[in-house]
């Protein structure tokens, strides 16, 4: 299936096949849902400054709040106003500095107001989940899934998964992380074993996508305090609870830099695995929490 600019996989474990044409229904609805480009209720959010919203898009602007809370703004679903002027969407461009530190100014999550089934947005704030938004419809597509007894499956969005229950052979779900510096070999390969619930494992990287200037590479994530690509780290897996919010952790954890990141990793509910250049400038160096570790193959570091 193809939304959200990439592919979306299904893979399922039960005696039953889901309606895979509803599903898809159910892909196409999410995606426009979260999408700020394609006149779906988040551009229209963005548009108006206040709009009535979908539960399931509500669900993950509460979702990125409480991140963007827990990690002092790391990660923030307000960073539209960036990823507007560095257009990675469509190859890039490197922003003139000034429009950059303006642009900064208007980031800021706490500008956000949530109803029951409403949003608001104060003036000159626009919300971006390109963040959360793979990790936040795999979440809802299993949540598809399981109300119709599908309860064994995996979900998995341009990198981003969802793993639940436990596979008929009992084996372990395998999932390759990239190596940042190598598309062909793995990191590292991770076994997890989410037993009776769910478990959602993505990685954020710097390869992922971005632009070339004289010789300097600007990549896609965002430190939303300068406006500018941010440094050092190359590459962060997080486990959590829900792919949507692996997904946000994801990519603050990757804003944080190792030290800070390790900080917030070890006060939170998530499992984290952080990779970044080595002090001598030669292949990379990492770490992981205990949970990581335990799951966690290893690492190829050159
Ligand atoms: P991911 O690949 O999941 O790390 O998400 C990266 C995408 O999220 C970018 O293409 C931007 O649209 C958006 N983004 C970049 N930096 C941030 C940030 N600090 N907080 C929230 N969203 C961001
Ligand atoms: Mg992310």
């Amino acid at each position: 299936m193809a939304a959200m600019a990439t592919v979306v996989r299904a893979t399922v474990y039960d005696r039953r096949s889901p309606d895979w044409t509803a599903l898809e229904a159910e892909l196409t609805r999410l995606a426009w849902l979260h999408d700020h480009r394609d006149g779906g209720q988040l551009a229209r959010l963005n548009e108006h400054g206040a709009a009535s919203i979908d539960p399931a898009l509500r669900q993950t602007i509460a979702m990125a709040l409480e991140v963007a809370a827990a990690t002092d703004g790391a990660f923030d679903p307000t960073v539209l106003p960036l990823t507007e002027l560095w257009q990675f969407d469509s190859g890039g461009v490197l922003p003139p500095e000034p429009a950059l530190a303006a642009a900064t100014e208007q980031v800021a999550w706490q500008r956000v107001t949530l109803t029951a089934s409403a949003a608001q947005l104060s003036e000159g704030t626009r919300l971006d989940l390109g963040a959360v938004a793979k990790g936040a419809v795999v979440d809802r597509l299993g949540d598809w899934l399981e109300a119709r007894g599908i309860g064994v499956y995996l979900l998995e969005a341009g990198g981003d998964l969802l793993v639940a229950g436990q596979k008929p052979d009992r084996s372990p779900w395998r999932v390759w992380v990239r190596h940042p510096r190598d598309s062909a070999a793995p990191l590292t390969v991770l076994e997890v074993r989410p037993g009776d619930g769910r478990l959602g494992v993505v990685t954020s990287g710097d390869y992922e996508r971005g632009l070339e200037v004289d010789g300097v590479r600007y990549h896609h994530i965002l430190d939303p305090r300068t406006g500018y690509p941010a440094h050092p780290m190359v590459s962060v897996t997080v486990l959590a609870a829900s792919a949507a919010a692996a997904d946000a952790y994801a990519t603050a954890l990757f804003v944080l830099g190792p030290e800070q990141a390790r900080q917030v990793a070890r006060g939170s509910a998530v499992d984290a695995q952080l990779v970044w250049p080595a002090d001598d400038g030669v292949g990379l160096q990492a770490w992981r929490t205990a949970g990581m570790e335990a799951v966690g193959g290893r690492l190829n570091l050159n």
